[in-house]
């Protein structure tokens, strides 16, 4: 398989590029926290799939449920004028977990076209209000917004926006990324923020707020190398938003479904309603692909009152029936279980023993919250120098877990984890140690 993978299948991260990596994982099998390869080693997934296993895998109810749906209704095309009761049920369900006045939903399959949809549905709000000058867009330095075209220029990862023809510039600015430890002049939290907030507006200004139509953030900006803002930080801008008549859109697709212990970490972690959410991977426990866009009351009456031109959005496979009824399994499988209690209490532990590793030689910051947490590795701790690219730290240290059966992320010369949320605080004091001792192999060879 590993032959027939190299011959036909593209890796694009990896096959070629700085980060080409000679790996040789088939992942056959998954049964709760651990995968098993070809040859039957066992790895524990602290990757999570991609933050998306959150329930972990070979779950017989979902299994059942799934099968169940196969065999009722495998497909049927929503995006017209037709329902099916797994969508409809979702949608109903997905209102009424949102925060605030989010009572509308739009069916995506998966998180970069939700991302994508919702950049759309925003233009087109403000079209429908009579100001189709609103165009433009303000994301953040260091985010990531998905593989589309439109997601991959409103985010702005290093390394992601390369070559430069394979996405737009036109309409869509960015500004810094809320990462304390970069603050300009070693600011503190309530300066940093401050100077966040002045920028914000500064770059209002500058592009003019009646040419703005949404501003984008993760709440917690994850592929970027986890990156909690400061606390007032999420708050401030949304107000700026609110103020200069812009969308908050908050791409969720990685802190909804539980990651840090709540079913939106927007308003619960942060105090923030926003326009529009963008959710995907935990919805479905990534049992199936599925991504959906959830927004207010408001917009949706805009749309109605819009006058000539209609939205025009939809996939063939939104609101797929199999996919909407794995999400509803695994949602009710949360309530049952009380997986968000499950988050604070294992959460706690892993946060903790994760940032116990901050000792480690080549450990420059430990950053997080719950099950979503990043080592960024240096190779000076007192001036904070990176190693350069030849070192390929991030993958050295995910190669040394995985010696020892563990598998994290790499993203350059960080190390990221998203375990599933049904882990234990065992597992999480295991994984810790194994990549404390992962850590410290590699800073010995070094
Ligand atoms: N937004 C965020 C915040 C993400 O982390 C991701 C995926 N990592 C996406 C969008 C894109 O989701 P997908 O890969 O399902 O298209």
């Amino acid at each position: 398989d590993w032959a027939l993978d190299r011959a036909h299948v593209l890796h694009p991260w990896t096959n070629f590029g700085p980060f080409e990596a000679e790996g040789s994982l088939v992942i056959e099998r998954g049964e709760g926290c651990w995968l098993w390869d070809a040859e039957g080693r066992r790895y524990f997934d602290a990757v999570g799939g991609m933050w998306c296993t959150n329930l972990g895998l070979g779950r017989a109810d979902l299994a059942d449920a799934i099968a169940d749906q196969v065999r009722t209704l495998a497909f049927s095309n929503s995006f017209v004028d037709m329902a099916n009761p797994p969508s409809a049920r979702l949608a109903a369900k997905l209102a009424a977990l949102a925060p605030g006045d989010l009572n509308r939903v739009h069916f995506t399959t998966c998180g970069s076209t939700a991302v994508d949809t919702a950049w759309r549905m925003a233009r087109y709000y403000h079209a429908a209000r009579g100001e189709p000058g609103r165009t433009h867009v303000i994301a953040r330095e260091n985010s990531y917004h998905g593989s589309t075209y439109i997601g991959q220029s409103i985010g702005k990862r290093d390394g992601d926006r390369v070559p430069e023809f394979l996405y737009r510039t036109e309409g869509i600015h960015h500004v810094t990324c809320p990462h304390l430890r970069t603050a300009p002049d070693g600011m503190a939290e309530a300066a940093f923020t401050d100077w966040l907030v002045a920028e914000f507006e500064a770059k209002i200004e500058e592009v003019g707020a009646e040419r703005i139509a949404a501003f984008f953030a993760e709440p917690i900006q994850a592929s970027g190398g986890v990156i909690v803002p400061p606390k007032d930080y999420l708050r401030r801008m949304a107000e700026v938003c609110r103020r200069n008549g812009i969308l908050f859109v908050a791409d969720e697709v990685v802190t909804a479904f539980g990651r840090i212990g709540h079913w939106f970490a927007s308003e619960a972690e942060f105090g923030v309603v926003p326009d529009i959410i963008t959710c995907a991977k935990g919805l479905t426990s990534g049992y199936l692909p599925l991504g959906a866009v959830i927004f207010s009351d408001r917009i949706w009456q805009a749309m109605a009152e819009g006058g000539a031109r209609w939205f025009t959005s939809g996939f063939t496979y939104s609101g797929h029936p199999v996919a909407c009824r794995a999400a509803l399994e695994v949602i009710g499988i949360m309530e049952r279980e009380e997986i968000l209690a499950h988050v604070e209490e294992v959460g706690a532990v892993f946060e903790e023993a994760c940032f116990g590793l901050a000792e480690m030689p080549t450990v420059g910051e430990v950053r997080g919250r719950r099950l979503m947490i990043c080592i960024d590795n240096v190779a000076d701790k007192a001036t904070g120098r990176t190693f350069p690219d030849e070192v390929n730290i991030g993958k050295r240290v995910s190669d040394a877990c995985e010696a020892d059966g563990l598998l994290v992320r790499p993203i350059g010369h960080m190390n990221v984890m998203s375990p599933p949320l049904v882990m234990t605080s065992d597992d999480a004091l295991r994984v810790a140690d194994t990549l404390g001792r992962a850590l410290r192999r590699v800073a010995d060879e070094l």
